[in-house]
């Protein structure tokens, strides 16, 4: 035989190989969708949420010191003792609750790694997850890439609340877990301490797990307070809380987080974690252990003068803001007084025409729900808010 029909042959062997679908969502994510619309039509990125500003010269000479003293080999698996141990102490110090880092701290590559690990952790084949949407939108396809059906209850626009009799209507034998999200992707809502009681009545004297999804949790305005499921007292025996470093230190590229949770899921988190990534980037960890002994940084503060700076901004355009975000990085806008296009024809539109962005929220549905809104990203310098809002001001 040729090897052209070796070739030949083998491409035909390939092509017929069944590959599983694995999850229900579109193939490649809104970020990337977007983030490379922006660059291929040279618009301003309000899309993707990741800040456009320097990090802490403080942080990133951590970085390099701890790489150039040698730190470069693999850290223990379930991370750095120095870096869970001011993790400990800094959930004592701003929500006075009592974690063991030893047991109840597992350093991750990231929020998202996190929460995928917690499904598996728990997940088996034919089990139900609550989902609150519009959700960020790695979630249902954890669940479903563990073999699990996703069961989405929908938040109430303008304000995104959570409707409680639907999440106890959704409740069945096979639930096993409800994830949720405070602050809020992409709505900007935060949770109320009764929000966390309502969701302790609806789970009381079941095996339902939680899933508390805190990546904002620094990120709040208004005077308002974080309330995490770790001060829940009956929550958090059946929590799981994730985090990123990305969303408090600005250096989403960094990719690391980690996970609280009382000891027993802590072993169940580590029995993934040591087979799927078994441990997280030294130097990063090192470093981030010296900055967190040290910060002061004001972090909501830095963040909320960006909101209010955007929605000052935002008021000579023709976009309609229903409810300011109350935390995260992002705000919704309506779009109700330029057009009715779809919400991504609007954002593809919006790109391409004025320069400028944006995520449709149709993309935090499973449905693909359309409420005719954009999300945008205003963890960004003050010169890049206010070129992308004099190109919103063009619109007619
Ligand atoms: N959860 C939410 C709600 C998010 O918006 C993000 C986006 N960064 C993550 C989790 C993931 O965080 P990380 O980048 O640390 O994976
Ligand atoms: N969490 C970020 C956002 O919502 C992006 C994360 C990602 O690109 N996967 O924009």
């Amino acid at each position: 035989m040729s090897v052209v029909a070796i070739a030949g042959f083998l491409l035909l062997l390939y092509c017929s190989m069944h590959i599983p679908e694995k999850h229900s969502a579109a193939g490649t994510t809104i970020f990337t969708v977007m983030s490379a619309m922006a660059q291929q039509h040279n618009a301003i990125n309000l899309s993707q949420g990741f800040p456009d500003f320097h990090i802490d010269e403080r942080l990133s000479d951590a970085l390099g010191q701890a790489a150039a003293g040698g730190f470069n080999q693999y850290a223990p698996m379930a991370g750095l003792p120095a870096l869970k141990r001011q993790i400990a102490e800094s959930f004592k110090r701003r929500y006075n609750v009592t974690v063991d880092p030893d047991t109840e701290v597992t350093i991750t590559p990231g929020a998202t790694y996190a929460i995928y690990t917690a499904f598996t952790a728990i997940l088996s084949p034919g089990d139900e997850v609550i989902v609150l949407e519009p959700a960020y939108d790695s979630y249902i396809p954890n669940i479903e890439m563990n073999g699990a059906k996703a069961v989405v209850v929908s938040l109430q626009a303008p304000s995104f609340t959570v409707d409680w009799q639907q999440v106890r209507d959704a409740i069945t034998p096979k639930t096993k877990a409800i994830i949720v999200n405070t602050p809020h992707n992409p709505t900007g809502a935060i949770w109320t301490k009764q929000d966390w009681d309502e969701l302790a009545a609806a789970v009381r004297g079941t095996e339902i797990f939680i899933l508390s999804d805190e990546v904002y949790e620094q990120l709040l305005f208004d005077g308002e307070q974080h309330y995490s499921v770790l001060q829940h007292e009956e929550l958090r025996p059946r929590s799981f809380a994730l985090y990123s470093f990305g969303k408090v230190y600005n250096n989403t590229g960094w990719k690391m987080g980690y996970c609280i949770a009382p000891p027993a899921l802590t072993t169940a988190f580590r029995r993934i974690h040591q087979f799927l990534c078994f441990t997280v980037n030294t130097p990063a960890q090192y470093a981030l252990a010296s900055h967190l002994a040290n910060d002061t940084e004001a972090i909501s503060a830095v963040m909320q003068r960006k909101r209010d700076y955007f929605l000052e901004l935002m008021r000579d355009t023709p976009f309609t803001i229903h409810q300011p975000a109350k935390g995260s990085y992002f705000q919704l806008a309506s779009y109700e007084r330029i057009n009715d296009m779809p919400d991504m024809e609007f954002a593809e539109w919006l790109t391409k025409e004025y320069g400028v962005a944006t995520i449709p929220v149709s993309a935090f549905y499973k449905s693909g729900k359309d409420d005719r809104l954009i999300r945008f990203c205003f963890a960004k310098k003050e010169e890049t808010l206010n070129a992308a809002v004099e190109r919103l001001m063009k619109i007619s």
